[in-house]
């Protein structure tokens, strides 16, 4: 990007912020009899027009509302270190998880957590607070029952492994808390041995990171998945455990 265009990027940046909330405007976008814009979230909060106390109209901005979808934004960790370029729809979600900002504990996912801090906070506050979920090792074995969430340490770095059984398949995923320029330098292997010990799977992924909601990865054939029949098969009888291992690329 040259000097021009970046100097153009940031005045548009600052006409798409909202008067009242400072935030970046997400549609519907109203405007008022003189053609001042308000974000969606603030149009209910306030009586008239901020800016000029004249009446809200129920015309949206469509104009604009076409250049903030097109528009990237950047992060709002962009001063800690955080180069990502967001849309509007993704913003919200990435803030959440953004490594260089306050980020929720893995453990929010099977909502028996609700610890928000810092990734450099994380490790101590998991090994505190959930130490049957924390392991510090390259190795994980997980019970296939349920919902299952772990927090790993090893490499220096935090992981997080989710399980999930649905509609009878298995799935597993490891998400590096880091950016995903980071993650895709490691991988895990899962590995699940049948009751007479000698058949297996084994499957190999690169590992995924925070941001990326585990729905999606689930979703998407990126990581660990059995199906039905073979879950039957594997998991009959005896109390077999998914085995995860990470390693470096
Ligand atoms: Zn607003
Ligand atoms: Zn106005
Ligand atoms: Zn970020
Ligand atoms: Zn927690």
């Amino acid at each position: 990007m040259d000097d021009l265009s970046r100097a153009l990027g940031e005045v548009l940046l600052s006409d798409l912020e909202c008067p009242v909330c400072m935030e970046y405007m997400v549609p519907p976008i109203k405007m008022c009899t003189n053609g001042h814009n308000i974000c969606s979230r603030c149009r209910g909060s306030v009586q008239c027009c901020p800016t000029c106390r004249a009446e809200f109209l129920h015309t949206r901005n469509v104009a604009l509302e076409h250049i903030v979808r097109r528009q990237k934004y950047p992060c709002a960790n962009k001063q800690m270190g955080c180069h990502d370029l967001l849309s509007i729809e993704h913003i919200a979600e990435h803030n959440d998880v953004c490594v260089y900002g306050k980020i929720k504990c893995p453990l929010h996912l099977d909502k028996t957590c609700s610890w928000n801090g810092l990734k450099n906070d994380l490790k101590e506050h998991a090994k505190a607070a959930h130490p049957k979920h924390f392991v510090e090792a390259s190795t994980l074995h997980y019970p296939h029952s349920g919902l299952g969430v772990g927090i790993i340490f090893c490499f220096g770095e935090l992981f997080t492994y989710l399980q999930r059984m649905k509609v009878g398949r298995l799935y597993g995923a490891v998400q590096l808390i880091g950016p995903s320029s980071e993650a895709s330098k490691y991988k895990c292997e899962f590995t699940l041995r049948a009751a007479n010990g000698i058949e297996q799977i084994s499957k190999t992924f690169l590992v995924r990171c925070y941001a990326e909601d585990f729905e999606t990865i689930f979703n998407s054939g990126t990581c660990f998945c059995l199906d039905e029949k073979a879950v039957k098969y594997f998991l009959e009888g005896s109390n077999p455990k998914l085995k995860t291992t990470l390693s470096r690329v």
